[in-house]
């Protein structure tokens, strides 16, 4: 398969670069190896329900991503979730500042996005080369087809994307620029979801609890207020950083003990005993959940003469606007190397998602 530019990750970064240089006219593919779309913007089906086991909620700050939050209000994918958060402990944070979800979960944001796209999910990248016309060459797991690209896009968690492209240092790529993606570190977490009996009471009054000292805890977000007429009440429990390094590899038999002792912990925090002991209980480890240390620069380009740009959130931050950011700008980036249309800008984006 030949194409203009391919894409790797199916997360918000890759989404937006691959909708704005598909609209801008370029033929682009989207491979993505989980077999949904959003990444670490992550919804769980489960037990008649589902649960954000990873981006929790949008909290906009700057006038872009303003803009875009409005227009996905408009067309119903997020609402504003409504109520008390509690941050550094005793903190109390009304919803002055609104924080933005989606009642049928997260990844819908995600969804909304890909509409359009070509993407081929449940295929991972296995190998990245420069063929012998000197374009790019794409090896997917589990899969005899190779795709051939003039351009490519890595929008992928850096220590993944270094991974792939680690094999071309010395040969395509310089020290310079494998050493700038080696340098960005994440650190990882562990989400528990987890649901509990209909009559369970007292319920808490709050939202979410971010926990910025604790040991094991990062932050409890009670899950089934951003439904419509939840039947039960469900919890999203997300480990400190230091507890998921600590637990990272343990055996998958001893992950629900885990999962129990995070619990625990939680219902010690909030004072209710009942949030040790759930109905249900299902846990995601995420390796690479927040950028350490992430760049100061929107993408991270190659000196290879055929485009090769790597985006995520780790450029410029660690949250889902930097990883749009990241994704618009490498978009931009790509469409200068390739000289083919006009300037592609942010305005044009939303104004194609009209
Ligand atoms: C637990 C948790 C809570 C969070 N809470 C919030 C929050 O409340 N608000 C907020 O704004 N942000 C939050 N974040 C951060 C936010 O989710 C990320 O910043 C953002 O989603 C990153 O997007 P991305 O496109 O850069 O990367 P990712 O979402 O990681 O996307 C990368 C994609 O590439 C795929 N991929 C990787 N390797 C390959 C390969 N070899 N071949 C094919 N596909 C591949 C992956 O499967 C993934 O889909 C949270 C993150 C976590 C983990």
């Amino acid at each position: 398969m030949m194409i203009d530019v391919a894409v790797i990750g199916a997360g918000m970064a890759g989404l937006v670069c691959a909708r704005q240089l598909s609209q801008a006219g370029y033929s682009v593919l989207v491979i993505e190896k989980s077999r949904g779309f959003g990444g670490r913007v992550a919804t769980r089906r489960l037990y008649g329900t589902c649960a954000d086991h990873g981006a929790c909620y949008l909290k906009p700050k700057g006038v872009f991503m303003t803009q875009l939050t409005e227009l996905l209000v408009e067309r119903n994918i997020l609402q504003v979730w409504n109520g008390t958060f509690i941050e550094k402990t005793e903190n109390i944070v009304s919803s002055m500042q609104p924080r933005y979800i989606s009642s049928s979960g997260m990844s819908s944001i995600a969804k909304f996005l890909a509409q359009g796209l070509e993407v081929i999910l449940n295929h991972r990248v296995i190998e990245v080369n420069l063929n012998s016309d000197q374009q790019w060459q794409l090896t997917l797991e589990s899969s005899n087809e190779q795709i051939i690209a003039l351009a490519l896009v890595i929008a992928i968690p850096a220590p993944q994307a270094l991974m792939l492209l680690k094999p071309l240092e010395g040969n395509f790529l310089g020290s310079t620029f494998i050493n700038k993606l080696g340098s960005v570190e994440f650190f990882p977490s562990i989400s528990v979801m987890a649901g509990y009996s209909p009559t369970s009471k007292p319920l808490p009054q709050w939202r979410a609890i971010t926990l910025e000292n604790n040991t094991v805890l990062g932050w409890i977000g009670f899950d089934s207020t951003k439904r419509h007429n939840p039947s039960q009440p469900v919890f999203v429990v997300q480990s400190s950083a230091d507890f998921a390094t600590a637990n990272l590899e343990i055996e998958t038999e001893d992950l629900q003990s885990v999962g129990l002792q995070i619990l625990h912990t939680a219902a010690n925090v909030i004072g209710f005993d009942w949030l040790a002991v759930p109905d249900w209980i299902q846990l995601h480890r995420w390796r690479y959940a927040f950028p350490r240390t992430p760049l100061q620069q929107p993408f991270l380009a190659a000196e290879t003469p055929q485009p090769l740009i790597c985006c995520g959130d780790w450029c410029g931050g660690n949250q889902i606007e930097a990883a749009i950011h990241s994704g618009l700008s490498t978009a931009s980036a790509i469409n200068s190397q390739l000289q083919r249309f006009g300037e592609l800008k942010e305005s044009d984006f939303l104004e194609n998602l009209n």
